[in-house]
């Protein structure tokens, strides 16, 4: 089983000439810079994804509260609702229980 050698550099798009050549790149400045704004770029994507997150978090928990305050209004409706309808069915029957018989 061979060894499977790269014959370029992936980061840098370059092709490398020779065994020399792969060596002097790898340990070249340009090499290294692009490997520093490589990971430069993968800690502002990650920092961007990490915000974009919190973002969603945030809203998320804005979301859950507004769904907890509209049930609470809507408890409170209906146990509006509900006293309105034992008070109007009282007021029904004394009405009832006072009608002079004609
Ligand atoms: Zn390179």
């Amino acid at each position: 089983m061979s060894e499977q050698i790269e014959d370029r550099c992936e980061l840098c798009n370059v092709k490398y000439l020779s065994e020399q050549n792969r060596t002097a790149h790898l340990s070249g400045s340009k090499h290294r810079k692009t490997v520093e704004k490589v990971i430069t770029e993968d800690r502002e994507r990650l920092d961007a994804s990490k915000s974009a997150v919190e973002t969603m978090e945030r809203r998320l928990s804005n979301t859950t509260r507004a769904v907890e305050d509209n049930e609470n209004v809507l408890n409170a409706q209906r146990e509006e609702i509900r006293l309105t309808r034992i008070r109007s069915k009282n007021r029904a029957s004394k009405s009832r229980r006072f009608l002079p018989i004609s």
